[in-house]
């Protein structure tokens, strides 16, 4: 079957551009066989090749990637690896209790994994355990701050609520009206992150970038073609997100939604002291739909708002242009101390959502299997997933993976047009009743 739709991210990604750069390794050329094959070289497709490639020590993995490692999703996301379950189809964020235990081992799991090899590694990626910020301005969005304290009281999770009047010591900005600061997040500089990991892969693993995969023949090998030639895989990984519809599975199930953000220029001394607050923080929109913002540690605001449904998975300008003018608007409202920042980058990025919020993990087919979906949460979930797919390939049973197994995975949405009139409508409905926390 022919791939049709591939991906084609934009390439104004800053923490692409302000991560250290690397050379990407060649493009396959040829013919070649191999045990192991993934699809897609974000945190699902690295922690799979890493674990493979450490429980098969005497197999050859083969990573292949149709960009470049950090100019997709994975390092164009806003860097919170979360800990905490963050159900937005749940009221109060947190959802069924069991299934809210076991999310925050996996959470819990990934986190450990990305921190052990960012130190084994020395991967510089601004990696910093700042916890995060819930924020609200709306009374809507101080409505889920409270709920979500039930429910972290429900899960035994610490959190300490911050009001008005105190929030300026921690952000600087007068903008908000109340946080919910949990201690567990970690927050990272993506695009650095996935370089540095890709560069830290085991010697059994043969990574090959800008070798999009434009055809698939299922059998008992896969043959995975691209333009200069194919692999001929025993078994295949697919941990490319939305994409893998394109793959013949979960067709229509996984809504390519993207999402933008942008990130100024560095703040000089005086602005810093303008701004005042912590010199490094993160705070996310109470509203599913607000905006998300940064401090990062090398002085740069970040925000994140915004989404667009672009059902082929690709960047379309159009909205970069349109949302660049919303991100201006959310900077001026909550940093008017600082009128003359300008930003650097402005770019978006694909999300794999499903309307049930449940991911994909285990068998597509014979000697294909998947871990997609990640449903915004990629960089814990995403990590985690690729790794236990690999253990459990390698015959391990456990908790986690048992749990992963029975998860319904992506629920089938309704046909065109009517699904991306549906969409559209959810987004800009979702977005209008934001209020001012978008
Ligand atoms: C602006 C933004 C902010 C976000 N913020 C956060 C956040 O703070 N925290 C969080 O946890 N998540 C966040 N996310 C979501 C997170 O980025 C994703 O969940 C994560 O990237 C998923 O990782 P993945 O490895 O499963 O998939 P991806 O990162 O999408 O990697 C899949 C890879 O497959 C490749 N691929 C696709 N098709 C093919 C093909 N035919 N041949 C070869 N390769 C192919 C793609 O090029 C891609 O690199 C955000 C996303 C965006 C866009």
């Amino acid at each position: 079957m022919k791939v049709h739709f591939l991906p084609a991210d934009d390439s104004t990604c800053g923490w692409y551009h302000l991560s250290p750069a690397r050379t990407p390794k060649p493009a396959h050329r040829g013919h070649r066989d191999a045990r192991w094959a993934i699809i897609g070289a974000g945190f699902t497709g690295l922690a799979a090749a890493r674990q493979l490639a450490l429980n098969f020590p005497d197999d050859e993995i083969v990573l292949v990637e149709a960009q470049e490692v950090g100019l997709g999703p994975s390092g164009r996301n806003a860097g919170f690896a979360i800990d905490l379950p963050h159900d937005i189809g749940a009221d109060d964020y947190i959802g069924d209790i069991e299934t809210a235990k076991t999310t925050l081992k996996l959470n819990l799991a990934g986190q450990d994994y990305l921190r052990q090899l960012v130190k084994a590694h020395g991967i510089n990626c601004h990696m910093e355990a700042s916890g995060k910020y819930q924020a609200a301005v709306e009374p809507r969005g101080m409505a889920v701050l409270d709920a979500y304290r039930r429910g972290l009281d429900k899960l035994n999770q610490p959190y300490e609520m911050i009001d008005e009047a105190e929030l300026p010591q921690h952000l600087g900005t007068h903008f908000y009206k109340k946080a919910l600061f949990t201690p567990g997040a970690i927050l990272v500089q993506p695009s650095a992150l996935v370089k540095g990991l890709a560069e830290a892969l085991p010697d059994n693993v043969t990574l090959y970038e800008w070798t999009p995969i434009t055809q698939v023949e299922y059998g008992c090998h896969t043959r995975l073609i691209h333009s200069s030639g194919s692999i001929n895989a025993a078994n295949v990984i697919l941990a490319n997100n939305s994409f893998g519809m394109h793959f013949g599975f979960l067709k229509g199930r996984m809504l390519p939604i993207f999402t933008y953000a942008s990130i100024t220029r560095p703040l000089s001394l005086d602005e810093q002291i303008q701004l005042g607050g912590k010199p490094h923080w993160g705070a996310i929109p109470a509203d599913p739909f607000g905006t998300t913002v940064r401090r990062t540690p090398d002085n740069r605001l970040l925000i994140r708002n915004s989404f667009s449904f672009n059902p082929d998975g690709r960047s379309n300008q159009k909205y970069l242009e349109r949302f660049v003018r919303r991100h201006k608007a959310s900077f001026a409202l909550r940093f008017p101390m600082l009128p003359q920042v300008t930003f650097e980058y402005t770019w978006g990025g694909a999300l794999a959502m499903a309307r049930n919020h449940s991911g994909f993990f285990g068998q597509l087919a014979p000697n294909v299997y998947g871990a997609l979906g990640c449903n915004g949460l990629g960089v814990t979930r995403g990590t985690i997933t690729g790794k236990l797919l690999a253990d459990w390939l390698h015959g391990e049973r456990n908790e986690l993976i048992d749990f992963l197994l029975a998860s319904p995975g992506p629920n089938v949405n309704p046909p065109q047009p009517f699904l991306s009139a549906g969409v559209n409508f959810n987004l800009l409905w979702g977005q209008y009743r934001a209020g001012r926390e978008s």
